[in-house]
C-alpha cells in the first residue's frame, strides 16, 4: 500500500467482521498524511457512524478543544480509531474485531509516520502499547511503542460524563504541547 487512498480502496465496503452487517457508515480516519501527530480512539459512535468522521458530536467539539489549547486543529494531525465500525449500542470492541480490524490501524500509522502517537481511552492504549494497564495509571505518561513515542491520554468521551477528567485532558495535552515544541527545537538544533 502506497497511500491512505489505497488503503481506503483496499478496505472497501469492509464485513471482514460482523461489524461489517451493522454499521450506517465506516470511518476510515482524517486528517494529514504527513502528520506528526495520530491520535487513535476506541471506534465509531452513534454521530460518527451517522457521518462517516471519527470525532463528531460533543466528544470531537471536545477533542478541537484539547487541539486549540496547544495552537493545533484537525487540519494539522491524522485521527483514526482502533476499529472502523461502529459497534452496536456502543458497546465495548470484542477482540474478534479488534483482531480482524487493526491491521487497517497498523497500516495507517505505518503511512502516517507520525512522531507522536496520542492513544484515547482504554481500548487504543492498550492495543498500541500492548498493555493489561488502564488508562488511569497510564495516562499523562511518555511511553516508546518501536521507534514511535506514544501519550496515553483519556478519551475525551469519557470527560464528558465526569468532569474531573476535563482538566486532566488539557493538562496531558499541555504535556503533548511541550513534547512539540522539544521536538521542533531538536529539529532546529540538527539542521544543518
Ligand atoms: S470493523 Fe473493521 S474489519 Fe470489521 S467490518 Fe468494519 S472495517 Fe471491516
Amino acid at each position: 500500500m502506497e497511500s491512505l487512498k489505497d488503503l481506503e480502496e483496499h478496505i472497501g465496503d469492509c464485513h471482514r467482521c460482523p461489524l461489517g452487517d451493522t454499521r450506517t457508515h465506516l470511518v476510515f480516519g482524517v486528517g494529514r498524511e504527513d502528520a506528526d501527530i495520530m491520535f487513535v480512539g476506541e471506534a465509531p459512535g452513534r454521530n460518527e457512524d451517522l457521518k462517516g468522521e471519527p470525532f463528531v458530536g460533543a466528544a470531537g467539539r471536545l477533542l478541537d478543544e484539547l487541539l486549540a489549547s496547544i495552537g493545533l486543529d484537525r487540519e494539522d494531525v491524522y485521527i483514526a480509531n482502533i476499529l472502523k465500525c461502529r459497534p452496536p449500542g456502543n458497546r465495548n470492541p470484542q477482540q474478534v474485531e479488534i483482531d480482524t480490524c487493526t491491521p487497517f490501524l497498523r497500516e495507517q500509522v505505518r503511512l502516517v509516520s507520525p512522531r507522536v502517537i496520542v492513544t484515547l481511552g482504554n481500548f487504543a492504549t492498550r492495543f498500541v502499547l500492548k498493555t493489561t494497564e488502564s488508562i488511569t495509571r497510564m495516562r499523562g505518561t511518555v511511553q516508546q511503542a518501536g521507534h514511535f513515542t506514544v501519550l496515553p491520554i483519556y478519551h475525551p468521551a469519557a470527560a464528558l460524563y465526569d468532569g474531573s477528567k476535563r482538566d486532566v485532558l488539557f493538562a496531558d495535552l499541555a504535556l503533548l504541547g511541550q513534547m512539540c515544541e522539544a521536538s521542533q527545537a531538536t529539529e532546529q538544533r540538527e539542521r544543518p
